[in-house]
């Protein structure tokens, strides 16, 4: 997918300063950046949950263009890309009154129109696939933060997404429940899927990405190898960013 020229204010303030990504099948890009560097709202940009000022956004065969004078893409349009890119926040947002085989069949039922009997095969697949097998007829409360997070992410897997869109997703689990968020994560990126992280677990990143992007102040200031970006960093504004993570 690519992202070109993305401009973004609330109000008077510009978060986005023009931020372009492209991103090629199979690739895994992360960002990286202080916070309030507009890591999130370019991520937001790119399932148009926010909608751009300005730029461009293609997606497979989505094609959306931002400017003064355009008109705003209408919400069939929008759902569609969604369908397409999909997100996993930080808070993982499961349906409480439904257990977790329905949280994750939700989307392909109700939005895909998939028969049940299909969408709850699909469903055990992916509750295999995040190592919740055991855990379909549980309902979310009973689980761990871990296991809401992997729920979290087989129920966007389940809408069979070309993208998938990351962000921050261990930042509010207890630290020892962070890892085996960040093994799905590196299993579907082995599997080949399309991925944009955004995350603060560096050695994760340096490890899984094919290229970091370091955001700052609303532009991305530097974007390369991880041994580039992460491991010998240049700019001396990264540099000073990834002290805090020694
Ligand atoms: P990051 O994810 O890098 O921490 P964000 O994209 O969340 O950064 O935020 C960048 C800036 O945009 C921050 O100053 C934040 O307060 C502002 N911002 C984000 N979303 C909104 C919003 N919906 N309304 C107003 N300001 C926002
Ligand atoms: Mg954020």
């Amino acid at each position: 997918m690519s992202a070109e020229g993305i401009h973004k204010a609330f109000g008077t303030h510009q978060v986005l300063k023009g931020v372009s990504l492209d991103v090629a099948r199979g690739e895994v890009v992360t960002l990286i950046g202080a916070s309030g560097s507009g890591k999130s709202t370019f991520l937001r940009c790119l399932n148009l949950l926010e909608l751009p000022q300005a730029g461009k956004l293609a997606a497979g065969e989505h094609r959306f263009e931002f400017g003064t004078g355009r008109k705003a893409p209408d919400d069939a349009r929008l759902a569609l890309l969604r369908r397409d890119v999909g997100m996993v926040f930080q808070h993982f947002n499961l349906f409480p009154h439904m257990n977790v085989l329905a949280n994750v069949t939700e989307g392909p039922v109700q939005v895909k129109g998939m028969a049940k009997a299909e969408a709850n095969e699909l469903g055990r697949d992916l509750l295999d696939k995040v190592g919740l097998a055991d855990k379909a007829d549980a309902f979310p409360s009973r689980l761990s933060g871990g296991q809401k997070q992997r729920v979290a992410i087989a129920r966007a897997l389940a809408m069979k997404p070309d993208v998938m869109l990351f962000d921050e997703v261990t930042s509010a689990l207890d630290p020892e429940l962070v890892s085996e968020v960040l093994a799905v994560i590196r299993n579907l990126a082995a599997e080949g899927m399309t991925m944009i992280l955004v995350t603060h677990e560096m050695a994760f990143a340096a490890d899984v990405s094919n290229r970091v992007g370091f955001m700052n102040e609303g532009v991305m200031a530097e974007i390369g190898s991880p041994d580039d970006v992460i491991r010998k960093p240049r700019n001396p504004r990264l540099a000073t960013f990834l002290e805090r993570f020694h």
